[in-house]
């Protein structure tokens, strides 16, 4: 319709929503007022629909749960990230069937299972064979709940391509989040059928500018993975984005205003900025609207 403005609706895909930060803690000591609200309400002022929230291990997912119960907007994945891995060492049928259950128990809420997948970044967290052993346990999760994945790698694309491709009878979809790969790595995860989570993180250098510029607009997905990977201003990235938020020190905190290195939901606005950017030969409306239902297709196909 001729002067009717169309409003972005945006869904961030992976928000670490139960980190202490957004309750004011930060390395365990009290800078502000708990304001998880004051956050969730600029997101939706910025066009937010839906969240959700990552969970990181099983307790995290318990977390994470409760936190989406709290909101209608709010959703959540049940997983074990690598770097906590050895978490499953432990009993790892037991830690498996508690996922399943919990995320059975709440179909409702729990959209994915993840966020898991391999760090080589951080072995000093978990030695890279017990993340390949544990990686593989959980397909188990999402062939008994038939959800889809959410995948984190990082500088291990090799291999988590070789354990996607050995379960790829266990999974129907899913997203390797927090892409910072090469186009070529890229190409394989789409080749599985998966999409690709695009936050701060994933440009960064000109070089991932130039793989995103590539990704084909069907199969991106977007996400903040707040309260990490804002995009900051050495980024590459930064000349592209449009809306700037005004944020003040933790030990300043004001309602009205982010907290400075704190990344947030409302921020996804600059991660699309950027990819619009790229995208230059599409119109911004209709690459917002093909992510929201590349989205929804993923993690909310019955809505
Ligand atoms: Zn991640």
């Amino acid at each position: 319709m001729a002067g009717s403005i169309i409003r972005r609706r945006f869904i961030d895909i992976g928000a670490n929503l139960t980190d202490p930060m957004y309750q004011g803690l930060y390395n365990g000591k009290q800078c502000h007022a708990a304001d998880l609200k004051t956050v969730l309400s600029r997101a939706v002022q910025f066009g937010l629909e839906k969240i959700i929230i990552t969970g990181g291990s099983l307790e995290d997912s318990e977390k994470a749960l409760k936190v989406a119960k709290s909101d209608p907007m709010l959703y959540s994945t049940v997983g074990c990230h690598p770097t906590r891995c050895l978490e499953l060492e432990d009993d790892a049928q037991q830690y498996i069937d508690s996922m399943v259950k919990l995320t059975k128990d709440n179909a409702d809420k729990v959209v994915a299972v993840g966020e898991f997948g391999l760090d080589y970044d951080r072995l000093h967290f978990c030695p890279k064979e017990a993340q390949i052993k544990n990686f593989a346990l959980q397909f188990e999760v999402a062939e008994k709940t038939k959800l889809p994945l959410f995948l984190h790698c990082r500088n291990a694309a090799t291999d988590l391509l070789e354990i996607l491709n050995r379960h790829r009878d266990s999974y129907t979809s899913g997203v390797v989040h927090s892409f910072d790969g090469t186009y070529k790595e890229a190409k394989s995860f789409l080749d599985l059928g998966l999409y690709i989570g695009l936050n701060g993180c994933s440009l960064k250098t000109d070089a991932n500018l130039e793989v995103v510029q590539k990704l084909p607009i069907d199969r991106l997905l977007i996400e903040t993975d707040c309260p990490w990977c804002e995009i900051k201003a050495s980024h590459a990235s930064s000349e592209h984005v449009q809306t700037k938020f005004e944020s003040v020190k933790k030990e300043k905190w004001s309602e009205a205003k982010q907290v400075k290195g704190r990344n947030e939901p409302a921020n996804i606005v600059q991660v699309f900025e950027v990819i619009s950017k790229l995208k230059a030969d599409i119109d911004a409306d209709t690459l917002a609207q093909t992510i929201y239902e590349n989205t929804q297709k993923v993690f909310f196909p019955n809505s």
